[in-house]
């Protein structure tokens, strides 16, 4: 069977992101994927519980999403409340979707505190970036799911495209 990609819904253009809109994303290979019907959409968030719009929230202090699936750090919007229990929620719903359509490979919104893979943002509210990964990208990279940003698609094909041949194990 053809393998499946995730791919974050707010990349397909749901206006899902915490401001209620999307971030369609321009791709000829994500093109190819949709006409293909590989595409498996996701919004952790979402599926973790909270609602459109809501308040954007950020990994306290320096922290990444292991921490957080640790019980380390926290997931803090910017009205103080703690919504790490549904971001690891939705992660793990994420996860046993993947798993269960055996999903080897994602595409997730770069940045997000769920979604992001290269960076997400450091808990001050400052717009500060630092490489660490979100709730999501850390719990499904930890069982063995390659998670690629938006900048990422044509990395993510080729993994894709080896899996499809058997190449990559
Ligand atoms: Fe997009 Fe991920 Fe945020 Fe959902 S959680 S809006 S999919 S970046």
């Amino acid at each position: 069977p053809l393998p499946l990609v995730l791919v974050s819904a707010c990349l397909l253009g749901s206006p899902v992101r915490y401001n209620a809109i999307h971030k369609r994303c321009d791709s000829e290979v994500l093109a190819r994927w949709l006409a293909q019907g590989r595409v498996v959409p996701v919004c952790p968030e979402v599926s973790g519980g909270l609602p459109v719009p809501r308040p954007p929230a950020e990994i306290s202090l320096g922290a990444g999403g292991a921490k957080v699936l640790l019980g380390q750090a926290r997931v803090i919007d910017r009205q103080g409340q703690d919504v790490s229990d549904a971001f690891i929620s939705g992660a793990r719903h994420v996860l046993v979707q993947a798993q269960s359509q055996d999903i080897r490979v994602a595409v997730l919104k770069e940045g997000s505190p769920s979604c992001g893979s290269g960076y997400i943002y450091d808990g001050s509210f400052t717009g500060q970036r630092m490489v660490e990964r979100g709730v999501t990208a850390a719990l499904l990279e930890s069982a063995g799911i390659r998670v690629f940003s938006e900048a990422q698609f044509v990395e993510a094909n080729d993994l894709l495209l080896r899996l499809e041949a058997g190449e990559a194990a």
